[in-house]
């Protein structure tokens, strides 16, 4: 994101019992402009889960688990920045973390001291214990300056906004594949007029690829 490039250390994942709050954490870095993953314990099955949703959703998104740790703290070559309720205020450093290469450190269960000593920044996001997931949301809207917002993922699969229900865009299908049509045009305030007259376009232009045996889906 800019000249920022950030990427999220998880540390102490038990597979069984953090399996959720991890993919969370994970499905958060890539969400709010976080480039990569780091997860100290080996689990195929999350790294499975989120190559998945960077397949369909797109984005450079990479994960890898069963990392050692300590020694990409302590070879960091950018600031390393610890996310922990005993830390500095996030309100009170945010400005001070220098761009570049920057890691961010979550924990599962108690993290070790070590973290504490070798990270630049030590942060705070209120002083209440709470969770991860929160931590690194806030953090990261904070450090990108709410720049995710404007992140164009352009994978095969685009939500729509959509007032009510769901509507999806399947690229490789190049139409849309769950939902209807026709919510797009009156979400997008589409007159009715208008919306009747892609409707007889539709169904003209269908005709038109059955008789000349041309993919109809597509049309
Ligand atoms: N008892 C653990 C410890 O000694 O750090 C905290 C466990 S907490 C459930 C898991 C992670 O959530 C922490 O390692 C930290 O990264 C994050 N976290 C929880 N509350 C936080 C807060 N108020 N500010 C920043 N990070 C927080």
């Amino acid at each position: 994101m800019g000249d920022t490039d950030i990427t999220v250390l998880r540390l102490g994942h038990r597979p069984q019992r953090d399996k959720r709050i991890t993919t969370h954490i994970a499905l958060v870095a890539r969400a709010f402009g976080a480039s990569s993953i780091q997860i100290s314990e080996k689990d195929a099955e999350l790294e499975h889960t989120i190559r998945d949703v960077v397949d369909r959703f797109g984005g450079g998104f990479s994960i890898e688990t069963g990392v050692n740790w300590k020694k990409i703290i302590r070879q960091w070559e950018g600031p390393v920045v610890h996310l922990t309720m005993y830390g500095e205020p996030l309100e009170d450093v945010a400005g001070d973390i220098a761009k570049g290469d920057i890691l961010v450190v979550v924990g599962a269960e108690k993290v070790p001291g070590e973290v504490f000593k070798h990270a630049d920044h030590n942060v705070s996001v209120g002083n209440q214990p709470h969770s991860e997931v929160a931590a690194l949301a806030l953090f990261l809207d904070r450090l990108t300056e709410a720049g995710w917002t404007r992140h164009q993922f352009e994978g095969r699969r685009i939500i729509v906004p959509t007032k009510k229900g769901k509507t999806v865009i399947d690229i490789e299908e190049g139409y849309l594949c769950n939902g209807d049509c026709l919510d797009v045009l009156k979400e997008a305030g589409c007159e009715q007029d208008v919306i009747k007259h892609s409707e007889v376009v539709t169904k003209l232009a269908v005709k038109m690829a059955e008789a000349c045996k041309a993919d109809v889906g597509l049309v």
